[in-house]
């Protein structure tokens, strides 16, 4: 039987020095002159060193706020998010946002120089660093010869790269992406998911990955947090390191999707029912 699982709490403190970022009872909220808009109701997770940690849920659940507050930009009303046992209380170059929208790239730097500004701005490094450190990654997402190039002369799919490349040369302790490839077509979405657990098996980043899409979860990620709809609370978190993109479509994959799809969205389900199905990977929260 599935007991309640509350997720880690700060008392904790075994699990919760191990992990390399500890999500401990968080709540956000939004205030706006008229109302308060409570965005997530004390969430807690922790992820691994090399972790592919997804946030799942419907839209309006709080993802993109949660991956806010975790980047920096947003502080708990309620809770406590934790690098390395050190409270997050603002952006740091430990943690680097990839966003949706790949024209956060500045159209009048070439892919190079757009890879190489935030270590420049940073001071992380010297010119001549950070330009062997852009164009190591830029080699590792394929696209060393584009260094030259200007963003507008880029596919979608491309633009994705380069924006995954600056994110991992800046070598953040965890890397931040909010459905990183919801703009693409479905094809190079697939082909982008591909290259980055191709990109990951390399170089074993640690991520935290946003996603409505419930096959892409499955895809991308190892653990999968399932959000419940607004304000996001802590559903369930699943073990999926068993799948990839060569599961698509098999009976195992769609079983649990299946599953996943019930969690989130059948919100009166009776915990008997719950039981009946075989949950082996997954913790139910409530
Ligand atoms: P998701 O990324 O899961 O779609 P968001 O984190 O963007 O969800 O939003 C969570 C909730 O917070 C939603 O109800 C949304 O309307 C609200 N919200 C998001 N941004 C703001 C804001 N700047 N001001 C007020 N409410 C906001
Ligand atoms: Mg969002």
């Amino acid at each position: 039987m599935n007991a309640p699982w509350q997720g880690p709490t700060a008392s904790d403190s075994t699990t919760a020095a191990q992990a390399l970022l500890a999500v401990d009872q968080v709540s956000l909220e939004y205030r706006t002159p008229q109302r308060v808009v409570r965005a997530t109701h004390q969430v807690s997770f922790e992820v691994d060193p090399a972790d592919r940690f997804v946030l799942l849920g419907p839209s309006g659940c709080g993802k993109s706020t949660l991956l806010k507050a975790v980047a920096g930009f947003i502080p708990p009303c309620e809770g406590e998010i934790r690098l390395q046992g050190r409270r997050v209380s603002q952006p740091g170059p430990d943690r680097i946002v990839v966003f949706q929208e790949f024209d956060q790239l500045p159209p009048w730097k070439t892919v190079k120089q757009n890879v190489m500004f935030p270590l420049l701005a940073s001071r992380t490094l010297s010119r001549r660093e950070a330009e062997e450190r852009a164009l190591h990654y830029l080699d590792k997402v394929g696209l060393a010869a584009f260094a030259d190039a200007y963003p507008h002369t880029l596919s979608g799919g491309m633009k994705a790269r380069v924006a995954i490349a600056r994110a991992l040369a800046m070598q953040p302790k965890i890397l931040l992406m909010d459905e990183p490839f919801a703009a693409l077509d479905a094809l190079t979405r697939r082909k982008m998911q591909e290259e980055l657990l191709l990109l990951w098996e390399e170089v074993r980043f640690t991520l935290l990955f946003v996603t409505h899409s419930i096959e892409e979860a499955l895809v991308v990620g190892n653990r999968i947090l399932l959000l419940s709809p607004h304000p996001g609370r802590v559903r369930a978190e699943i073990h999926s390191h068993q799948y990839d993109l060569q599961s698509l479509g098999g009976v195992a994959f769609q079983q649990t999707a299946r599953r996943i799809h019930r969690l989130l969205f059948d919100e009166g389900q009776s915990p008997e029912t719950e039981r009946e199905l075989d949950f082996t990977d997954i913790r139910i929260a409530y």
